[in-house]
């Protein structure tokens, strides 16, 4: 799969200039393995993923697990 970053970069190739500067303001956008390999233990998506702590939930489930596996939310309404 082509990636936003790869189209770009492909049609950019003919303008070293400015391919370098894509390169270089961009770079940190390649990360499609290690975006995609990151899912979510319980729902699958690939977004808003949560690993700290070994953790690998995404946010929504980690909402809904988070007071079973110990969190407990801090400030006025607990
Ligand atoms: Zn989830």
């Amino acid at each position: 799969m082509e990636t936003a970053f790869e189209r770009i970069a492909k049609t950019l190739k003919g303008k070293p200039v400015k391919y370098n500067r894509f390169i270089k303001f961009s770079s940190h956008k390649i990360q499609p393995h290690d975006a995609r390999s990151r899912k979510c233990i319980r729902c699958n998506r690939p977004e808003a993923h949560i690993g700290i702590h070994g953790l690998n939930y995404c946010r929504q489930c980690f909402r809904e697990v988070a007071k079973d596996i110990g969190f407990r939310k801090y400030g006025k309404e607990a």
